[in-house]
């Protein structure tokens, strides 16, 4: 009963001999001491469980709860009390670097390995209040006197603060302390990003190098307080002007360098760099001052100007400098010419887009002559543009825009119609008869639809499809040969005349023009002029007419200026010709009265053959 309340050990009365006695004195003792080591032992454990900095948990093997420390309730929100045989992934609830919650143990395993595990870098630990705290830590196993696992240790210990330092000082690398733009560092890393995927995307990056006009000046008179201020407020100013993927940064002083990482065309650059001259220049309130300050702007592009970040910050800083010798607020792109040319083109477009509903084109018409008799046979419709500000804008500088746009289509339609109105007009006034050609453009003629919109039209107008020409040159013919074939040969069905325009400008192929059924050859006016400007080399067009007269087609002359050429093409059999040396394209009224006249003044066949 003695042992059972605590006794160590007893001695019988009476039995007790010296050798009894002392052997269970120095049991006694020897227990006593190892008690008390074990209990230091576990009391210095204990203490430093409790006081130690890290979070501290353990579990069974089957992973419930069996210890945690103070910093570790702290941490993960539980008491110990509440804690104690729970499950791990209820106490300690973690999430990896993609915000899911944590599936694999990391305790299990390091039971199973029998070894200690660090946990993933990435991890974060979700309190019990739902607050996340990124953790750092390790798992090892627990075991028992036979060397067996009895359960893991888990310690780890919160660091966002660290996190949060390693992020600001990443940011302090990367960024200007006055203004918190990035700073070049980061700017050379985001032109690398921008051109690694512009080809993916077929798209442009602009770097625009900006730099104060005057900015030292109002440094030194005003202090440097409000010339910092001032950047500050430039800085917001440029940031607010720019798109979510552009970076505006500052390379230190009042140089700023902002990149357009999407630019599809050159002219995207240029009006986003107005708009940064436009920003700049507004007045500023700096303190108490009201600060007028302006830009130049240096604009360089991927791939044109540079095929890395360094070639293009440097071919913008260039072109800066020769916007600041042009005046204050320039804006200069590093190829001025190829700019120039586009944004005269995109201008172009714009107002083409408008021309149709504001009713600026109009038609003049070119006639063409018998060269034998003098006798008007037709008119070639000549679209002309009169834009609001630029005046008379020729064919040659919008056609091309136009077909690239699209824009052809709906233009195409509305020649195409006006001059079949019109030659209905003329038949109806009594007007002697002739044939109207319209020019019909590669774009027009591939187009879904191109035959039913030039009968539609024949029938709308009631106009004769012989009185119809269409011109084509043979470039347009030769691109799909088959399909041009088909589509000739209904034209041809129903009448309608066509004819090959600038001959001998293209690449024809002979055996393809005898298969097409083509009505007549516009020789191109080059030809024509060596006539008058190297009469030894007239060979060619004598071939080309009598080619074309082997080919069973009419022949036309082009461009015809002088009397001689006139003479010389009349002598080589060319049926007809046409020319400023008879008429210039004129407006309808003036044409009817040609026609009245029934052939054209100041031909050479004319004056033998008046009228
Ligand atoms: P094209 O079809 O070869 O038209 C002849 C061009 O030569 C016209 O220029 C005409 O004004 C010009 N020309 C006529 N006689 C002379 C001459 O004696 N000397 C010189 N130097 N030039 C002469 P334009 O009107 O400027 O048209 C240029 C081109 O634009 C045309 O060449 C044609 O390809 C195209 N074009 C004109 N109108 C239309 C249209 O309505 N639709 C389409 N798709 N293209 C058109
Ligand atoms: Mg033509
Ligand atoms: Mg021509």
């Amino acid at each position: 009963k003695a042992l059972q309340e605590g006794a160590e050990d007893y001695l019988v009365k009476g039995k007790i001999d010296t050798r009894s006695l002392l052997r269970a004195l120095r049991y006694a003792i020897e227990r006593k001491v190892l008690e008390e080591a074990l209990f230091a032992e576990k009391e210095r454990a204990q203490v430093s469980l409790k006081c130690i900095g890290d979070a501290v948990l353990c579990t069974d093997l089957e992973g419930r709860i069996t210890f945690l420390n103070h910093v570790g309730e702290r941490t993960t929100g539980w008491s110990f009390r509440e804690a104690a045989g729970r499950p791990r992934a209820e106490v300690l609830r973690v999430l990896d670097g993609s915000g899911r919650e944590v599936s694999r143990d990391e305790m299990p395993m390091a039971v199973d390995l029998d070894q200690t595990l660090h946990l993933p870098a990435s991890w974060t630990l979700v309190r019990r209040d739902g607050l996340a705290i990124p953790i750092e830590g390790s798992a090892a196993p627990i075991h028992d006197r036979e060397g067996n696992s009895s359960g893991a240790v888990v310690v780890f210990r919160d660091v966002s603060a660290a996190r949060a330092l390693a992020l600001q000082m990443t940011h302090a690398a990367e960024h200007d302390l006055l203004t918190g733009l990035p700073n070049r560092l980061l700017l050379n890393d985001r032109i690398g990003q921008a051109i690694a995927v512009a080809p993916r995307h077929v798209k442009k990056v602009a770097v625009m190098f900006l730099d104060l006009d005057g900015f030292k000046h109002i440094n030194d008179s005003l202090g440097h307080t409000i010339g910092d201020q001032l950047l500050q407020s430039i800085a917001r100013r440029l940031v607010a002007n720019v798109r979510a993927p552009d970076t505006v940064s500052r390379q230190g002083g009042d140089e700023f360098i902002v990149l357009l990482s999407e630019v599809e065309r050159w002219e995207e650059a240029a009006v986003a760099a107005k708009r940064m001259l436009r920003t700049v220049a507004q007045p500023q309130a700096v303190g108490e001052h009201d600060l007028h300050v302006t830009a130049s702007i240096g604009v360089s592009v991927y791939p044109d100007d540079g095929l890395d970040a360094e070639t293009l910050i440097k071919n913008a800083d260039t072109a800066m400098y020769q916007a600041k010798a042009h005046g204050p607020q320039s804006l200069k792109f590093f190829k001025p010419a190829m700019y120039e040319r586009a944004v005269e083109r995109q201008s172009i477009e714009e107002s083409l887009r408008r021309a149709l509903e504001r009713q600026e084109f109009t038609l003049h018409y070119q006639p063409k002559v018998r060269l034998a008799t003098g006798a008007i046979t037709g008119a070639e419709a000549l679209l002309r543009w009169t834009h609001p500000v630029r005046g008379l804008v020729p064919p040659g500088e919008f056609i091309h825009v136009a077909e690239d746009s699209g824009l052809v289509l709906p233009i195409g339609k509305w020649v195409l119609r006006e001059a079949c109105m019109q030659a209905r007009a003329w038949a109806d006034a009594g007007l002697p008869a002739a044939t109207m050609a319209v020019n019909i453009s590669a774009v027009e003629f591939a187009a879904d639809g191109f035959l039913d919109g030039v009968f539609a039209v024949l029938e709308e107008t009631g106009l004769d499809p012989q009185a119809l020409e269409l011109e084509l040159t043979e470039s347009v013919l030769m691109r799909r040969a088959a399909a041009s074939e088909a589509i000739l040969r209904t034209l041809k069905a129903r009448g309608v005349q066509l004819a090959v325009d600038d001959f001998g400008t293209g690449y024809s192929s002979l055996s393809y023009l005898r298969r097409f059924p083509i009505d007549a050859l516009k020789i191109d006016q080059s030809f024509v002029r060596q006539i008058s400007t190297s009469p030894a080399e007239t060979g060619i067009v004598s071939a080309v007419i009598s080619m074309g007269r082997s080919l069973k087609l009419r022949v036309i002359a082009e461009g015809v200026e002088t009397p001689e050429e006139a003479d010389f093409l009349l002598a080589q059999q060319c049926d007809e010709a046409q020319g400023y040396h008879f008429s210039r394209p004129v407006p309808p009224r003036r044409f009817a009265e040609l026609l009245t006249g029934g052939c054209v003044p100041r031909h050479a066949a004319a004056k033998a053959q008046p009228p």
